[in-house]
């Protein structure tokens, strides 16, 4: 990648914001941050399923969960022109209702001041007042629409409390899909525990990160696929973080479950209209590359089109073992998978996923190759005739 003129984009990217941090130092139920004697180290626990004992109790949490300074080292270290950066699980899922728009004001507000600290290298996805209720959730969206750098939002799987194919979710995809916001769908509640069995706390995290998580964002979107949010609100778009989970590998079986159900069919719901899965994937959704193998990102790839897959990282999560400055094996991983599954025979990695971008200029052209990552900013800034900050 040294030397080329041409943007990569990290889609998935997130950030803790300082007030964010202070917030989670004040709680002692999850999502939390303390330490746990002896040791004085703080830690970041999160997940339900890292507040054991195995887990040490979550991650130690350093100057790269909250210190913008070290998204930019981390971006010049790997080459990456722009990031996209999002609030990381758990956003404001669990913030009270009452609090809800506040909290998102400002932790929106924040991530735009930061991204203008920066111009032209950060953009965002806002974070929604979830618990706030509808009419608070669609105030917000129209806030963000105008704010500089907010180029979409990010959500959990949840929704109002009821997952993403609740009815009274159209409102709030309808005014984004107006707005031309993208929603980053994100994992993060996993499944119920006792799917991993009796021994789960003997595997650590792997089991909720590994499985969980892609399993997680796979029901979302298909409960969302199931419930027809897709030919009702029909221009929404998705960017699914891991790659989708596994909606790429199964959905040539969803789409044969769905053709074969009879429910389906005496409800009249398999009719003229109704958007296959494959549609969907190619038409509403984008998927990010962070899969971790060549195999994974070339059934991204086939699903949905390379020009809708997305360069992304998922800093500051799976940071180097060797604590030693070097590169980031997780990102360095993806890299790989990258040109591995372009195959295009070069040496140099994901240059000529860059080289095939056409200049960025204003951000005119995009080419189908790993397009996605300009492609998208075209769709969702230039409409909004908003002015890129690239030299
Ligand atoms: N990646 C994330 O985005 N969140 C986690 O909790 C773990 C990995
Ligand atoms: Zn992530």
């Amino acid at each position: 990648m040294a030397g080329t003129t041409s943007p990569v984009v990290d889609i998935h990217t997130h950030v803790y914001p300082p007030s964010y941090i202070e917030l989670l130092k004040s709680r002692t139920s999850i999502p939390y941050i303390r330490s746990f004697p002896p040791s004085e180290s703080l830690r970041l626990v999160i997940l339900p399923a890292e507040d054991t004992e195995s887990t040490s109790r979550g991650r130690p949490v350093g100057a790269e969960y909250y210190d913008i300074n070290k998204k930019i080292e981390f971006m010049d270290k790997h080459d990456i022109t722009i990031s996209v950066i999002s609030l990381a699980n758990p956003w404001l899922d669990w913030v009270p209702a009452e609090e809800a728009v506040k909290a998102a004001e400002s932790i929106n507000n924040e991530v735009n001041e930061v991204c203008g600290k920066f111009p032209g290298r950060l953009f965002a996805f806002g974070t929604l007042p979830l618990s706030g209720g509808k009419e608070v959730i669609v105030k917000e969206i129209a806030r963000l629409k105008d704010l500089k750098y907010m180029r979409g939002i990010i959500l959990g799987t949840t929704g109002l409390g009821k997952g993403l194919d609740d009815p009274e979710l159209l409102p709030i995809f309808q005014a984004l899909q107006d707005a031309k916001l993208p929603i980053f769908l994100h994992p993060h509640y996993g499944l119920p525990g006792s799917v991993w069995g009796e021994r789960a706390n003997d595997y650590g995290h792997v089991l909720p990160l590994a499985l969980g998580f892609p399993l997680e964002t796979t029901i979302a979107v298909t409960r969302m696929i199931l419930s027809g949010v897709f030919e009702k609100v029909p221009e929404l778009q998705m960017i699914l973080a891991h790659s989708g989970g596994t909606l790429p590998f199964l959905a040539g079986r969803i789409e044969s479950c769905i053709e074969h159900d009879a429910y389906l069919k005496a409800e009249g719901k398999l009719g003229k209209g109704r958007k296959t899965v494959w549609e969907i994937l190619k038409k509403n959704i984008y998927l990010d590359a962070v899969v971790y193998s060549e195999v994974g990102l070339k059934a991204a790839i086939q699903a949905s089109g390379e020009d809708r897959v997305m360069f992304g990282t998922d800093h500051p999560f799976f940071p180097p073992l060797d604590e030693e400055g070097g590169k980031w094996a997780s990102v360095e991983t993806n890299y790989a998978a990258i040109k591995g599954a372009l195959g295009s025979g070069t040496s140099a990695p994901i240059q000529n996923i860059s080289d095939e971008l056409h200049q960025f200029d204003g951000l005119k052209a995009a080419s189908p190759s790993g397009g996605a990552l300009v492609e998208f900013f075209m769709l969702y800034y230039n409409v909004e005739n908003k002015h890129v900050e690239i030299s």
